[in-house]
């Protein structure tokens, strides 16, 4: 049965609408392909296969009778920052204890609507802080890709690196992510994966565990660029529960997968040619240039001058955002609880205790940013930062349709590699550019480097243009013929 657990998500689909085989057969493939598996790769921190096997019940049973929705029947897996009603929810940290959500997010929600069946909670950096996963309560996930000739532990990125490594090890035909500055991008390119972070406001954030309000978008981690394109539309979609979420109506975006280039133009903006990116990174985005050319598209340089102060700007507004967001984790309503002799003690025992240090480091750096005498200084030029990034966006945008560069300036890297915080935040350099102008952007795998590593390609769209993101993500995933998969250690 683990032939299964092989398959894209488009292909189980119709396998399940032919009645190839069951919700129950591939639901129970994708249970032993876990339990199998979890000790050494660790990308669930909670299981639900009996959960799982009743809602694969009820979808063969509305397959049977011919009302299944779009997602009928199909095992995927939830990052643990979605709310979810009855199954415990702790963003990967100890100061949720064991939360259990009497509630459902609302992305979850559509999901389950449309038929999906939930395997488990996935691993994560703890409150989607970070780049590696090292940062998880539960110790973090194995990459399931590994250097050639290497048996060392590769980080599959962060901080969706759960549901990346589940994709990529088959432990899912999809998975739920998040991104507030790459954390659906960088694992994909960590891990040969597609993942896309839509426009800010088009997937609602009710009950998605918050980290930098104004950045955080829902999105999904899948094997194939139209696998992405079904399961965000499944996401998508307004919410009157989310004050930020957009009124639009969600466009058939899997149509749009292989659509082609012809006539588009591309820009390339010169400012992603950072000092000590590999030249194998350097090389792959020339070739993509060639992919689109030779497929039609017009390619065009452009300049973003504002680049540089991006990450920078990131690593205020993100940590000022988390500083207010996690006030409310103060031992008194859910989670841990370190009882002092007085309501100050307690406040202090329970977050000093119950947050990890990255976590601890970005609440001091975010509300010493927001302080009065710094604010002036840190935060509102961040915001100042921000809109001449957006502002960059919109002029380039007047002369092209989508930009190209690379997802991130390195391949997976080993735990431990980036011990110095600087160091890791510098691996989000392409992709925080998106969030903090509200962009949508696609991470496709296209090519193995010489350690044998998936490297990513992003594309970068404008405002709720996810069509063009999937456009020419279906072009660079058609011309790398990207099928490269981990050699089975686990
Ligand atoms: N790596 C970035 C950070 O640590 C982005 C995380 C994310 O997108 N959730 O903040």
């Amino acid at each position: 049965m683990t032939e299964l657990t092989k398959l894209t998500l488009a292909a189980a689909l119709d396998g399940l609408q032919r009645k190839a085989f069951s919700s129950t057969e591939i639901t129970q493939a994708f249970i032993d392909q876990v339990e199998a598996s979890n000790e050494t790769l660790n990308a669930y921190v909670v299981k639900t296969p009996e959960k799982a096997l009743d809602m694969a019940a009820e979808a063969d049973r509305k397959i049977a009778a011919g009302e299944g929705g779009r997602l009928e029947g199909a095992p995927i897996g939830v990052k643990d920052l979605y709310c979810t009603k009855g199954v415990r929810t702790t963003a990967c940290s100890n100061i949720l204890g064991e939360f259990t959500p009497t509630y459902e997010s609302t992305v979850t929600q559509q999901l389950w609507d449309a038929g999906a069946v939930m395997l488990g909670k996935l691993n994560m950096d703890e409150f989607a802080m970070g780049s590696s996963n090292e940062t998880s309560r539960f110790g973090p996930p194995a990459n399931p890709w590994r250097r050639e000739g290497s048996n060392q532990t590769l980080t599959p990125g962060g901080s969706s690196g759960g549901s990346a490594t589940a994709v990529a090890a088959d432990l899912c035909l999809g998975a739920t992510a998040s991104d507030t500055g790459g954390s659906i991008r960088q694992p994909a390119s960590f891990t040969g994966t597609v993942g896309i972070k839509p426009t800010y406001g088009r997937a609602s954030r009710y009950g998605m565990v918050a980290f930098a309000s104004s950045l955080d978008q829902a999105g999904p981690i899948a094997k194939t660029v139209e696998d992405s394109a079904i399961l965000l539309e499944a996401m998508c979609g307004h919410d009157k529960k989310d004050s930020t979420s957009l009124p639009e109506p969600v466009p058939e975006w899997r149509d749009a997968v292989h659509r082609g280039v012809q006539g588009m133009k591309i820009g390339i903006p010169k400012e992603y040619r950072v000092d000590d990116m590999p030249e194998e990174i350097e090389a792959l985005w020339s070739q993509g240039i060639e992919w689109l050319k030779e497929q039609g598209a017009e390619i065009v340089d452009v300049s973003l001058p504002h680049t540089k102060y991006a990450l920078p700007a990131y690593y205020i507004v993100a940590p000022a955002e988390a500083s207010s967001n996690l006030a409310r984790y103060d031992g008194m309503r859910y989670g841990t609880r370190v009882a002092g002799d007085n309501l100050i003690n307690t406040y202090e025992g329970t977050r000093s205790e119950g947050f990890g240090n990255e976590v601890q480091r970005r609440l001091m750096i975010g509300t010493y940013v927001l302080s009065s005498g710094y604010y002036d200084a840190y935060y509102l030029r961040a915001q100042k930062v921000r809109k001449k990034i957006l502002n960059d966006f919109v002029t380039v945008f007047g002369e092209c349709d989508a930009l190209l560069t690379p997802t991130c300036p390195s391949a997976a890297f080993a735990y431990g590699e980036k011990a110095d915080p600087v160091q890791m935040y510098l691996n989000d350099i392409f992709t925080v550019t998106a969030n903090l102008a509200g962009l949508p952007g696609i991470s496709v795998p296209a090519a193995l480097d010489k350690q044998g590593l998936p490297l990513g390609l992003q594309v970068i769209g404008k405002a709720l243009d996810e069509t063009s993101c999937f456009r020419v993500g279906g072009a660079l995933e058609e011309a790398a013929g990207f099928v490269a998969k981990p050699e089975k250690w686990w």
